[in-house]
């Protein structure tokens, strides 16, 4: 079922998790672990991440460097296929332009189409480890917008070779991210929202945030879109925040404020334990506002560790 349909049948607020895919060589049974730790949620829908590659360097004789380019997390197609006929439940495959032709994002949208998946979340992907700035492949496309269009062109049946006859029109349902503390690249956040809103009158249905820790940040952006006319769900994004390094690792590679007070309670925590606690606790108290403002969804990003996640869940739905 499309996220939007999850979304106008249900009567309250419901729950989704994002996955990312395990490192190549391991199996999947740490997702079949977590998904099952998961369900008694009754998850709407699972997000599945896809990671681009990266340049591995290794030194040769003589002090050379040889380049490597390896993508450490594969399976994001198999991943959504392995849980929807094992649990029943919608995934939601991430596709991103970095690393792709055209084509080969057309021929992953036939492979998703060809197993079931209507949901898609379209987004750029970051520029590749250590470099600065994103490029995208010469064939390829530079801004999350020209792959919603790509997507919205292929529901429409239209593919890449304008000769193709009776083509397949595909049915997904689009989703794209959002920043409520701006996107890192964007000059302000009115410029960000212009480019939101135009993803949306190209074919986007539901936006998911970026993680926040102040809900203030999250009601003034929804406000903002409402204002620059984006009518579509806005989906909050949660991540609880588990480690001390976290203070410092999420807003250096997510570009998110800590709120003053989840900063003290940290610092003050004096065991790993009780950090985690402090980070349980917090993100049980956003969700739990944020659930009586009717937000659509809760959704969370586990990174790969669904203890958290389950405990905020017990407590709040
Ligand atoms: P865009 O919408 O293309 O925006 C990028 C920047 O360019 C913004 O500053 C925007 O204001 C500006 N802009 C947009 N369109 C134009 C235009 N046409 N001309 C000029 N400027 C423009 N990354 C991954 O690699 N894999 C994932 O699975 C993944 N999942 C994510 C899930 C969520 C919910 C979120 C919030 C992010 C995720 N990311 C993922 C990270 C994301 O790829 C990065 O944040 C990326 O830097 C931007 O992606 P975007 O889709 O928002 O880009």
């Amino acid at each position: 079922m499309k996220i939007t349909q999850h979304i106008s049948e249900a009567k309250e607020t419901l729950f989704s998790f994002e996955l990312l895919p395990p490192l190549k060589g391991e199996n999947i049974q740490q997702i079949h672990g977590t998904v099952e730790q998961l369900l008694e949620f009754n998850p709407a829908f699972v997000d599945v991440t896809y990671h681009r590659e990266e340049y591995l360097y290794r030194e040769m004789t003589g002090g050379l460097l040889k380049k490597r380019t390896v993508r450490k997390r594969p399976g994001t197609v198999g991943i959504c296929a392995a849980i929807s006929h094992k649990y029943n439940l919608d995934t939601v495959p991430h596709i991103i332009c970095g690393g792709f032709s055209k084509e080969e994002t057309e021929n992953a949208l036939i492979d998703l189409d060809f197993v079931g998946v209507e949901n898609v979340l379209v987004l750029r992907g970051d520029p590749i480890r250590g470099e600065g700035r994103f490029k995208g492949e010469a064939d390829g496309h530079s801004y999350a917008i020209d792959l919603v269009n790509q997507v919205a062109d292929m529901n429409r049946g239209k593919y890449l070779d304008s000769e193709l006859k009776n083509s397949n029109a595909t049915d997904f349902c689009i989703g794209v991210a959002g920043y409520p503390e701006k996107h890192f690249e964007a000059p302000n956040l009115s410029s960000d929202l212009r480019w939101l809103k135009r993803k949306v009158e190209d074919g986007a249905e539901y936006i998911i945030t970026q993680m926040f820790f102040d809900n203030q940040a999250y009601f003034d952006f929804v406000s903002k879109c409402r204002e620059h006319g984006i009518e579509i769900p806005i989906i909050p994004g949660l991540k609880p925040l588990t480690t001390k390094r976290q203070l410092t690792s999420l807003p250096q590679n997510f570009h998110v404020n800590m709120p003053d007070e989840l900063v003290r309670m940290v610092e003050n925590a004096t065991s790993k334990e009780a950090v985690k606690e402090a980070g349980v606790a917090w993100c049980i108290r956003q969700a739990k506002e944020l659930k009586a403002a009717n937000v659509p969804v809760l959704h969370f990003y586990t990174m790969g560790k669904a203890n958290p996640t389950a405990e905020i869940a017990r407590a709040v739905f």
